[in-house]
């Protein structure tokens, strides 16, 4: 059964060279004569997922297997192509981030020969570059036509910059992500919280309230109203940032909002885990937020508010960067993110579509041809004749219970420990090449390509 946004037919599809050559019932007679053919009856052929938001780590001395590890990982949980961020903590240097271009250089340098899936970079515009605006033309020239700038954060990128850049990538065919969280208010509250000495992981969360979080969407999409240019919210959490989207929707402005398996399952109850470094597991950034959010969440995304689910995968480590919670650091100086570049699809499927949430063809639109159209990504997100054969033959009535002993990925723990999950994926195939067949890969290091990409559909 191939599963397209509009619909889904039962067909045979053939690959050749890599890309997808006829989606047709019966190509039976092409079959005789293929090199290989795959039988995928009772199965689901979806595009292979696309995941623009992740902070994967490249390659180090001493862990030079991290890149491609977490790469192999996407690909079990069904992603074919995914695009990292080069933010501070990920491996890049501070000449990196005075810099965007040397950022470009050193990334693809570092990445180079070494993924399973296909790839791409978006920057992170850190306030401290030297000169960002004017090296922004040179990078969406490079074949990164999408770049992040943040709201917070010690290299957030104050708002008149901000506003700049929306207007340099609009007029160069590219599109800025911006993380919304208004500065002002939050380091007001973490200031006083520090202060009362109320440092524990959980504050993390009661300082970031969501309108702390609808605040800065209100501000972010008021700038790109002004600027007539696309923008892409990042990780939307709320219910109020929510009806911030809605409302720019509606007066026209040209934004596309996501949001993250972790909102769409989780809520703020696990910040009463009296175990620091359990509780620490889900300090990400905006918090988990109440049940009515994570129900509003939902609505968006099929009414569509929301355009797209990414993973904002993060590969700390409850032994590492987690477990500094457990030693007394404060919340507002341990890391941020949690893992998830594996579930992405598992989740979507399982709580979205077996749960009668969304439609298959919404979760088609929601995690690959949306997200591959609006960053630049042509060749992939549909299986559609010319399109990269990017394929994922998924079980849709198989059973399981995710645990991080099951895992591929670089970190030591997973949101969603003992979460049972309908669906699974069983194969995985890239451009017309195995990747993971039944639950084993099968993929080469290396195999993926850096995708360029020179424009956005903005
Ligand atoms: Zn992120």
């Amino acid at each position: 059964m191939v599963v397209g946004t509009t619909g889904s037919q039962r067909a045979d599809v053939a690959v050749v060279g890599g890309r997808i050559t006829a989606v047709e019932p019966d190509l039976a007679g092409l079959a005789a004569s293929a090199g290989n053919v795959i039988d995928a009856t009772g199965l689901l052929v979806l595009p292979g997922a696309v995941d623009v938001h992740t902070h994967t780590r490249v390659a180090s001395d001493g862990r030079p297997d991290r890149f491609f590890q977490d790469s192999v990982a996407a690909a079990f949980g069904g992603t074919t192509t995914f695009l990292s961020f080069n933010n501070p903590g990920t491996g890049s240097s501070p000449a990196a981030e005075r810099s965007l271009l040397t950022g470009v250089r050193e990334w693809r340098a570092a990445t180079e020969h070494d993924s399973a899936i296909d790839y791409g970079l978006s920057l992170a515009i850190s306030g401290r570059a030297d000169d960002a605006l004017a090296e922004l033309p040179a990078t969406i020239d490079s074949g990164i036509a999408t770049s992040k700038a943040f709201m917070i954060f010690d290299f957030r990128l104050p708002d008149a910059q901000l506003s700049e850049a929306m207007r340099v990538m609009a007029r160069h065919g590219g599109m800025l992500q911006v993380h919304c969280e208004d500065p002002v208010l939050l380091d007001a509250a973490v200031a006083e919280a520090v202060e009362r000495g109320d440092v524990a992981p959980r504050f993390h969360a009661a300082t970031r309230p969501p309108h702390v979080e609808a605040i800065a969407t209100a501000r972010a999409l008021g700038f790109a109203k002004t600027a007539e240019a696309p923008v892409h919210v990042v990780h939307l959490s709320s219910a109020a940032a929510l009806a911030e989207v809605r409302r720019a929707k509606a007066a026209g402005v040209r934004v596309t909002a996501e949001t993250c398996p972790h909102y769409l399952v989780l809520t703020d109850d696990r910040y009463d885990d009296p175990d620091p470094v359990r509780c620490a597991c889900f300090v990400v950034s905006p918090p988990l937020r109440s049940a009515a959010d994570r129900d509003a969440l939902w609505a968006g995304l099929a009414d569509g508010t929301l355009d797209l689910v990414a993973s904002d995968h993060v590969p700390d480590r409850l032994d590492t960067e987690k477990a500094e919670a457990g030693k007394g650091v404060p919340f507002d100086r341990i890391s941020n993110g949690a893992p998830g570049i594996e579930t992405l699809l598992a989740i979507l499927y399982s709580e979205g579509v077996a749960k009668g949430r969304i439609t298959l063809e919404r979760m088609v639109a929601l995690m690959a041809t949306t997200p591959a159209s609006r960053f630049g990504l042509d060749s992939k997100g549909a299986i559609e004749v010319g399109r990269d054969g990017d394929l994922v033959l998924f079980d849709p009535a198989a059973r399981r219970t995710i645990q991080a002993t099951d895992l591929h990925h670089t970190s030591d723990y997973t949101p969603y420990e003992s979460l049972s999950v309908q669906g699974a994926v069983r194969d995985v195939i890239l451009r017309g090449q195995g990747v993971v067949r039944g639950g084993t890969f099968v993929g080469l290091r290396g195999a993926g390509r850096f995708v360029a990409r020179s424009h956005v559909d903005g």
